[in-house]
């Protein structure tokens, strides 16, 4: 008899599991507590594969064989306890379809700079290997598994991805750093987040690499006292290191198993410290697949980076217009200040997930001139801040918001979107939050 498969969730990487599940000769069951998206529907009824909607039905999910829970279900909803008590174990994507793989794999996490990176490894690769990217960004791993069987992939993966693997062994690991995120699936303990980013790193062997942050003291303590089998690669801003990537002078260098390659610093395009730790992690990936030194230096000079990610959106009487609607943490926010080198009118607030923000205060007073609160409730924001600018006002329109910044930006100014805070009270995602501020500022 064929072996059952019950996806929870109708997504992206629900639909391509379905997919592969199917080919790979699985009975395959999709369902979904919300409405499934018309296009995926169509997908699924294309290809005779069972679903519901709006529900789900125990009697067909709790006689699975085996169960792919999206990662957007947390563990406490009652289905998953259920599905656990009867022992049927529960995998994500990326754990079913590494499994159909026989493709080497870069797997990338971190609190912040996941899509960045990844998409900097892939633009870095893609010229010499045959590769896909993965993970949060476009295409489902398991579609491109069936689809297009790579040689390599790159893959974004969140701790919620994490949460639900058991033989996942990436062959080269990156963790890019670990603040507190998303505390709210993780009984409210940072220990319990922090070991599940490790997780990618649980099944490597000494021929596998983790790269990691080692400026970052919540990594390097979590790697004192929990060593790992992975060969490390540790990266860094301000210390060298013998084995890893760091910043000699104005230049990179890079060595791995005693070959060293130097790169001038000034050929990356990205702007800001972070994204030179994300261009660290990325050229030591690069470095470890053999990539040449030439066209690791040509693109990370041609990478335009990623939409919403401190994207500069406009120039208007001098003023620049800043797109960071990605910043949905207090940490990619600080980095984002931390880029400003010009008085900066700021844009933050949305749905607050117990922020707290006195690590932004001093570039908050070195380098904010006024703040617009954009916002349902914006009480904390204008509470906490609004003794340390001389201008803080509040909103519930981003149209207004923009209007608001160009009163009050002076030529030199930038004007930037970073919310700090996630979107949902006002807009559907980061990416409508962030198509409304660019909308806006070209209509000014
Ligand atoms: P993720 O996929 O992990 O959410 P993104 O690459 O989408 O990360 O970036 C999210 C936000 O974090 C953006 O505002 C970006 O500017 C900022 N960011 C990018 N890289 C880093 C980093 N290494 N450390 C901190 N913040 C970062």
């Amino acid at each position: 008899m064929k072996q059952r498969l019950v996806i929870l969730g109708g997504g992206e990487s629900g639909v391509g599991t379905a997919l592969l599940g199917k080919e790979s000769g699985y009975d395959v069951f999709v369902s979904d507590n919300g409405k499934i998206k018309k296009k995926y529907k169509q997908v699924l009824i294309h290809n005779t594969i069972n679903w519901e909607d709006e529900k789900h039905t125990e009697q067909k999910i709790l006689n699975a064989s085996i169960v792919m829970k999206s990662p957007g279900i947390p563990d406490s909803v009652d289905l998953v306890k259920q599905i656990r008590k009867c022992g049927i174990p529960i995998v994500s994507e990326i754990e079913f379809a590494s499994k159909l793989t026989k493709a080497k794999i870069v797997a990338i996490t971190g609190s912040n700079g996941k899509t960045t990176t990844a998409s900097l490894v892939y633009h870095l690769i893609k010229q010499d290997l045959n590769v896909g990217l993965a993970g949060n960004i476009g295409c489902s791993f398991a579609k491109q598994v069936l689809d297009n069987n790579y040689e390599n992939y790159v893959l974004e993966i969140s701790s919620f991805q994490l949460d639900d693997i058991i033989n996942f062994k990436p062959n080269i690991a990156v963790l890019l750093n670990i603040t507190p995120d998303h505390l709210d699936r993780y009984d409210y303990k940072f220990d319990n987040y922090i070991h599940s980013k490790f997780r990618i790193a649980m099944n490597q062997t000494k021929e596998d690499y983790l790269i990691y942050d080692a400026d970052d003291e919540v990594i390097v303590n979590h790697l004192k006292h929990h060593p790992v089998q992975a060969t490390l690669l540790p990266f860094s801003l301000v210390k060298c290191v013998k084995n890893g990537a760091y910043l000699d002078n104005q230049n990179i260098r890079i060595t791995v198993n005693n070959n060293d390659i130097v790169m001038p610093i000034n050929t990356i395009t990205l702007e800001g410290k972070h994204n030179i730790k994300n261009a660290l992690a990325a050229s030591t990936v690069a470095h470890l697949l053999k990539i040449r030194k030439q066209t690791i230096r040509e693109s990370l000079g041609s990478f335009q980076g990623v939409e919403h990610r401190l994207e500069q959106v406009l120039k208007i009487n001098k003023v620049q217009y800043i797109n960071d609607s990605k910043a949905t943490n207090v940490n990619a926010t600080y980095y984002a200040l931390e880029c400003m080198t010009v008085p900066t009118v700021w844009i933050v607030g949305g749905v607050d997930k117990g922020n707290n923000y006195d690590e932004l205060f001093s570039f908050i007073n070195e380098k904010v001139k006024a703040i617009i609160c954009l916002g349902i409730d914006n009480k904390k924001l204008m509470e906490t801040l609004g003794n340390m600018v001389d201008v803080i006002l509040e909103t519930q329109s981003m149209n207004e918001a923009v209007k608001m910044a160009y009163e009050i930006a002076e030529a030199g100014d930038n004007v930037l979107l970073s919310p700090a805070c996630a979107s949902f009270d006002l807009f559907e995602s980061y990416e409508d939050r962030g198509r409304q501020f660019k909308d806006a500022v070209r209509n000014l």
